[in-house]
């Protein structure tokens, strides 16, 4: 496990930006931290690293939002869900756990907790904290 402070939104960004570089396809990222933890902060520049060229917003309302990506080889998708207003089966239901583990796709999950049933054993897992002014700690592991 690597924990990390960041101290702006920016060193946020570049841990997401780090972790974006291993993804191959397949993968699914679970945030787990509280409002205003930086977990769409995340989410963003994760999506831009892929090469997200839309603006990604927190998709709360809607669930799920789908980006295409373009500069990625076989990674064809990055699927950014908000389960924060949602639970397994109405995840379920909105077809997510068909792009769970897909080869041509990341998923993305913020408030991943509300969901938790449904995540794949190998997934990533991203702790984000809310330490004060702008202290986050980040912890990611698998
Ligand atoms: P969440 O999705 O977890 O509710 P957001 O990313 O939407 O969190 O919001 C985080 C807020 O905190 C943003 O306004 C961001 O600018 C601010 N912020 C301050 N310091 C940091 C930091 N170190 N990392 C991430 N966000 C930070
Ligand atoms: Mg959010």
């Amino acid at each position: 496990m690597k924990k990390i402070v960041t101290t702006s939104p920016k060193e946020t960004a570049a841990v997401a930006k780090e972790l974006a570089a291993r993804l191959r396809g397949g993968e699914v990222v679970a945030l787990y931290g509280n409002l205003g933890a930086g977990k769409t902060t995340f989410a963003q520049a994760l999506a831009k690293a892929l090469g997200v060229k839309k603006r990604v917003q927190s998709p709360t309302f809607i669930l799920m939002q789908e980006y295409r990506l373009t500069k990625r080889g076989p990674l064809k998708m990055f699927l950014h869900v908000d389960a924060y207003r949602g639970d397994a089966a109405q995840a379920s239901m909105i077809g997510l756990t068909e792009y769970l583990g897909r080869p041509d796709t990341v998923v993305l999950v913020e408030w991943a907790e509300r969901i938790q049933e449904l995540l794949p054993k190998k997934t990533i897992t991203v702790r984000m904290e809310h330490r004060g002014g702008d202290r986050r700690t980040i912890s990611v592991s698998g």
